[in-house]
């Protein structure tokens, strides 16, 4: 599969090809479509393995689509959560987005708002309005660095029917039995 054969309009094909990115990586030939799909997914992967592409695209697609529904509305609370163990990571994967919704815009896209949550902001309201996409990326290191508590508060906040990918580059216990409470039949794709 070509990222052409993924549905995504010439404008991301372009800003992907500006990247040097031309054909899917493992983990992105499986898991894309299945996330396209509506699958939850467990990612084992390492930075460098292109994981990022695989939810930054299929969110952008989801907000998109439904701002072509309804945009009137827009206004009630965000399509979508990544949470991620650094601001570095977090600044780094609102780039990416920023980057392909630049492209998408040229195409006549809608505009999309991007808010980066740093620093312990209280969010628990905003959080219970996401209407669709968790993601949790470098899990394991979320562990590590002891979020474990932080990542289930947040994840308690969601209600009703969302989508979950989970990204880690190992998978201990602690992860493996978070997964299995978490997702719903998830499809696995380890790099
Ligand atoms: P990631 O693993 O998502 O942090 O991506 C690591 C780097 O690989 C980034 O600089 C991406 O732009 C690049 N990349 C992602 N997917 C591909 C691909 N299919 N081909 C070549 N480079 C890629």
């Amino acid at each position: 599969k070509r990222f052409v054969d993924m549905k995504f309009p010439k404008s991301v094909i372009k800003a992907l090809a500006k990247k040097g990115i031309e054909k899917p990586s493992p983990i992105q030939m499986q898991g894309i479509p299945a996330v396209l799909m509506g699958r939850d997914m467990i990612g084992i992967a390492f930075t460098g393995s292109g994981k990022s592409i695989v939810f930054v695209l299929p969110l952008i697609m989801f907000c998109l689509e439904q701002e072509k529904k309804m945009p009137f509305l827009s206004n009630e609370g965000p399509y979508g959560l990544i949470i991620v163990p650094s601001r570095e990571l977090a600044k780094q994967i609102r780039e990416n987005i920023e980057y392909f919704c630049k492209y998408l815009e040229t195409d006549d896209y809608p505009e999309l708002r991007i808010c980066l949550a740093i620093g312990g902001e209280i969010m628990s309201n905003a959080m219970q309005m996401i209407r669709k996409f968790l993601v949790m990326d470098e899990a394991d290191r979320m562990v590590d660095m002891g979020f474990e508590e932080d990542v289930r508060t947040i994840y308690s906040y969601f209600k009703g029917q969302r989508q979950t990918l989970l990204f880690s580059a190992t998978m201990p216990k602690k992860i493996q039995n978070f997964a299995r409470s978490a997702l719903v039949k998830p499809i696995t794709v380890n790099v």
